[in-house]
């Protein structure tokens, strides 16, 4: 790669109206100079963009408003964490251009395109406050762009691979999905968790953070030569997880499950050794109780959500049979049994069974079992179940899903002096950091 590539991220998707406002100027194709308030409506297989008086501007399936030096656009209701217990909708204001997309069922779909290291400097800031350790800040400035290069390389790849979008199997009685980025057609990533959050200039690109990804321009995690698919989530619990728990069943040498402590703790094989390791609370890097640091690494959204290195929620036996009629649109009837058949090295549960009186299901992997088993998410997918008296308890460790680089751990380690070339060598075994372009 010889230049910075520019890309395109999904900010709004799937509805039939929006309305928004173009701070500075930003030029229409056939339509001059826009700015100010606009709305932008799909009809008859077309968007009809109108500024703030109503006044119709441009009508066209595919409307690009380009943006000049220092202008930006707001869009006042995008929904955050879709799906996950933080869900809300914001205002939000990105640099650079706007594209509009119609879809094919009518409604449309607003894109960011920008420069990739200024994309970095954002994401950089809202997956992490500016105030972290600048070691971390650099370790995830190439931690997200080399997932993004990665992923952007395995979709141009003719022979992907990695096959359609959400992935599995569906057999009577079973249900193993997975969901990957290649969800979007549109675009090259979302602006949510799914791919990485990404809120634009919403929080103030932190001078911090700007540095971390300016110092680090275009480095890279690469293995033989190829760049790496480095994955991450919030708390691995004290061990990272193996690839194919969360996704296809291959083995990928770097995301291959690490003892996230100065000392080596044994991957989990048995039930015993899951109910062990969860219900205790081992030396390991993302097991910190320091709030100040938390505060300087999380953003504020994700500060609610407390007790992620080990966790317990309960429910009366009725609930969780509520929610599992909602969540799988399947009834079991009273429920009698869930049993772990399979959990990967870090305790995180991949195939589950549940048993109730009106049927039996198998369901995998740990996403979809985390969906199944909570009105939003649960943490994570590595947990004990007690079902006794009408209550079932679930106790579990880490928040994610504990694939690749411990963003918690990673933190701590670099409070602890660690280089970013030593933390992301520590959850990428076997690679090297390279600078692309
Ligand atoms: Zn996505
Ligand atoms: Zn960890």
């Amino acid at each position: 790669m010889k230049q910075e590539p520019t890309i395109t991220v999904g900010i709004v998707d799937g509805q039939t109206e929006l309305t928004g406002r173009l701070d500075g100027t930003f030029r229409g194709e056939r339509s001059g100079l826009l700015s100010g308030r606009f709305s932008a409506k799909a009809n008859m297989g077309t968007i009809v963009l109108r500024d703030g008086s109503g006044r119709e501007l441009i009508r066209a399936p595919l409307i690009k408003l380009a943006a000049a030096d220092n202008s930006t656009f707001r869009l006042p209701n995008v929904r955050i964490g879709k799906h996950f217990h933080w869900e809300r909708t914001e205002e939000q204001t990105f640099q650079r251009d706007l594209v509009l997309r119609l879809r094919e069922n009518g409604t449309i779909t607003a894109i960011n395109e920008i420069p990739l290291e200024t994309y970095l400097e954002s994401v950089v800031s809202s997956e992490m406050n500016g105030g972290a350790p600048a070691e971390f800040l650099k370790t995830h400035a190439v931690l997200s762009r080399s997932w993004l290069l990665a992923a952007l390389n395995r979709g141009k790849d003719a022979g992907d691979t990695s096959g359609p979008p959400s992935k599995g199997s569906e057999k009577e009685g079973e249900v193993i999905r997975w969901y990957e980025r290649e969800d979007h057609d549109l675009f090259d990533v979302c602006a949510d968790d799914h791919c990485q959050r990404y809120q634009g200039i919403t929080k103030i690109v932190s001078e911090q953070a700007g540095k971390a990804v300016r110092d680090t321009r275009g480095k890279v995690i690469t293995r033989q030569g190829e760049i790496c698919d480095a994955r991450y989530s919030k708390a691995c619990g004290g061990l990272t997880e193996d690839f194919g728990t969360a996704w296809g069943d291959k083995r990928i040498p770097y995301l291959t499950s690490i003892s996230d402590a100065p000392m080596p703790h044994q991957p989990i094989a048995t039930e015993e050794e899951a109910r062990r390791w969860i219900l205790s609370a081992p030396d390991a890097y993302c097991n910190t109780q320091d709030e100040r640091l938390l505060e300087t690494i999380l953003p504020e959204v994700d500060r609610e959500t407390k007790g992620f290195f080990r966790w317990t929620i309960e429910y009366s036996r009725e609930e969780l049979e509520d929610i599992l009629r909602e969540k799988s649109g399947f009834d079991f009837g009273t429920l009698k049994e869930i049993v772990p058949l399979h959990r990967g090295p870090s305790g995180r549960i991949s195939k589950l069974k549940i048993t109730g009186s009106k049927r039996s299901m198998i369901v995998g992997k740990e996403l979809e079992i985390r969906r199944w088993l909570s009105r939003s998410h649960l943490y994570s997918s590595a947990f004990v179940v007690t079902l006794e008296a009408g209550r079932v308890v679930l106790q579990g460790a880490g928040w994610g899903h504990g694939v690749g680089l411990c963003q918690i751990g990673a933190a701590v380690m670099a409070t602890r002096g660690f280089s970013s070339e030593e933390i992301l060598k520590h959850y990428f075994r076997g690679t090297e950091i390279q600078k692309i372009y």
